[in-house]
């Protein structure tokens, strides 16, 4: 079994408009990249900021310039596709309540929880725009920040998957490393993982970023099995050529580290299913 679960119909750009993307005849486009690609379960993941449910979670100027969407219309239209549906849904410190209200409403087959902003204030570790790299940019700081959000979004109980784990090293070697051991920042996550038991997702969208690489690393990946977590896998596709994107890369990793199983969703129960090889 191989699986795409972390995916969006559009590009996050201006004027990627609901209408133009969700129709039949774009599902169609990711459809046959899947069936080219082996995979064999397909799901859509759209950003919770793209839906004006989302402001009641977060008013963050990004939010407030996306959230353009209703959410009820999104599962609607993927209900009426082969797609399952899933949803990215940022973890926002402190509305807890609200996101568990806003996605027990909905009938997801799973939830992609994710981290992309640390911290007070609006500064994100993956947008150019509300870089949180500007001004001191701290790298032992900024990483700590990072893996204590991710920890607390894991432990918060409110996803299935917890999305590309060491996204803070999205820039590669554009931005300073921090002098300590990896292994040190990735730690708190771990145990939050261990303790929450979400499935942790093998992203092949770092691939596709300055720095190169897997989400997670191998470091982390190994930290994880040793924790007992499970393994979901994802391309965080953006256009249909993105689907499956280096899944050779990803099941060679997940070989090597001895994973032999991968996550599956319905309904938001989770089973796991073997690890396909089937990679075109
Ligand atoms: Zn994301
Ligand atoms: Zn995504």
């Amino acid at each position: 079994m191989l699986t795409d679960y972390h995916l969006h119909l559009r590009p996050d750009e201006n004027g990627t408009t609901f209408e133009r993307y969700f129709t039949a005849e774009n599902v169609d486009r990711y459809l046959a990249a899947a069936e080219a690609a082996g995979i064999e379960e397909l799901g859509v993941s759209e950003h919770v900021y793209r839906f004006r449910q989302a402001l009641d979670l977060w008013t963050h100027p990004l939010w407030v310039e996306n959230a353009k969407d209703d959410i009820d219309a999104y599962c609607e239209f993927v209900r009426g596709t082969p797609l399952r549906l899933g949803v990215e849904c940022d973890y926002v410190p402190g509305a807890e309540e609200r996101i568990d209200a806003l996605l027990g409403a909905r009938d997801f087959d799973y939830v992609v929880g994710s981290v992309h902003f640390i911290g007070e204030g609006d500064a994100a570790v993956d947008h150019d725009g509300f870089d949180v790299w500007e001004g001191d940019g701290d790298a032992d700081e900024i990483w700590r920040r990072y893996f204590a959000a991710l920890a607390d979004c894991a432990r918060s109980g409110l996803y299935d998957i917890l999305a590309h784990p060491d996204l803070v090293k999205v820039w590669g070697r554009a931005r300073p490393l921090p002098d300590r051991d990896l292994r040190s920042f990735y730690e708190p996550a771990v145990e939050a993982i261990a303790e929450s038991g979400i499935a942790v997702e093998i992203s092949t969208a770092g691939l596709r970023k300055p720095v190169g690489e897997l989400y997670p690393s191998r470091q982390f990946a190994e930290m994880c099995i040793e924790a007992g977590a499970v393994f979901a896998l994802s391309s965080d596709a953006h256009l249909p050529e993105q689907i499956g994107f280096e899944y050779g890369q990803a099941v060679q990793f997940m070989e090597e580290l001895g994973i032999e199983e991968i996550c599956v969703f319905e309904q938001r129960q989770r089973s796991l299913a073997p690890l396909g090889s089937r990679v075109r």
